[in-house]
C-alpha cells in the first residue's frame, strides 16, 4: 500500500505515520527528515539546501524528485510507503505519478489530516515566541512564511488528488486514537 499523509506543520502526521508503519509493515518517507540528514552529514546537497530550509522556503522540485525517485526504488519500500511532506507542489505531484507509472506502482490513498487553521497558526506562533533559541520575531516571520508557502504551493496538491478521487480528509482536532480510527476506517 502506498499512501500520502497530508497536513500542515503541527497536524500530527508523524504520530499517525508511526501507527500505519506498524500496522501495514510499510516505511515512512519524510523529505524533511531526508533533507535534515543531508545537512547533518555535511554533504554538498546539505550545504545547498540549508539556508533555503532555514528561511522556510521550498527546495527545488528537481532536487526533491531525484531524492524521492532514489528512495522509493530501494528494497525496503517494496511493501509500500507513506509519503510525508511530499508532494508539496503541484509539479511534484504530477512528476510523482510519472515516476510511479514507470515502476508499475500507484498512490492508493491520500489522507489529509485537517486542523482548524486559526488555531494551528496561534499554536505554532505561540510556540515560536516562547522558544529562547532564536529571536522571537525572526521565528514567527519564518513560520508565517511557511504557512504562506503551504497555502500557495501545497494546497493545489490537494486539489490534484481530489480530482483523482484519492483524497480523504479526517478531523485532526480529535484525540490521537480517534484520528487513527478514522484513518484506519478509510484504509481497511
Ligand atoms: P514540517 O515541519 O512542516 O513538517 P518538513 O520537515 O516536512 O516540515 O520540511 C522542512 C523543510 O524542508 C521545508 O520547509 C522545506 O524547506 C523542505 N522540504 C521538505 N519537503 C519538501 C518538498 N517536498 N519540497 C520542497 N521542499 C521541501
Amino acid at each position: 500500500m502506498n499512501l500520502i499523509l497530508f497536513g500542515p506543520p503541527g497536524a500530527g502526521k508523524g504520530t499517525q505515520a508511526k501507527l500505519l508503519i506498524d500496522k501495514f509493515s510499510i516505511v515512512q518517507i519524510s523529505t524533511g527528515d531526508m533533507l535534515r540528514e543531508e545537512i547533518k552529514s555535511g554533504s554538498d546537497l546539505g550545504d545547498a539546501v540549508k539556508s533555503i530550509m532555514e528561511r522556510g522556503d521550498l527546495i527545488s522540485d528537481e532536487i526533491i524528485m531525484s531524492m524521492i525517485e532514489k528512495r522509493i526504488t530501494s528494497e525496503d519500500c517494496k511493501n509500500g510507503f507513506i509519503l510525508d511532506g511530499f508532494p508539496r507542489t503541484y509539479k511534484q505531484a504530477v512528476n510523482l505519478d510519472l515516476v510511479l507509472k514507470n515502476l508499475n506502482l500507484k498512490i492508493d490513498n491520500v489522507i489529509e489530516i485537517n486542523v482548524n487553521e486559526d488555531l494551528l497558526l496561534k499554536r505554532i506562533i505561540k510556540r515560536a515566541a516562547e522558544s529562547k533559541t532564536t529571536r522571537d520575531d525572526d521565528n514567527s516571520k519564518i513560520l508565517k512564511n511557511r504557512i504562506n508557502v503551504y497555502k500557495n504551493e501545497t494546497l493545489p496538491v490537494l486539489e490534484y488528488y481530489r480530482e483523482l478521487k484519492k483524497l480523504h480528509s479526517v478531523n485532526g482536532m480529535q484525540d490521537i486514537e480517534k484520528v487513527s480510527k478514522d484513518i484506519l476506517s478509510i484504509l481497511c
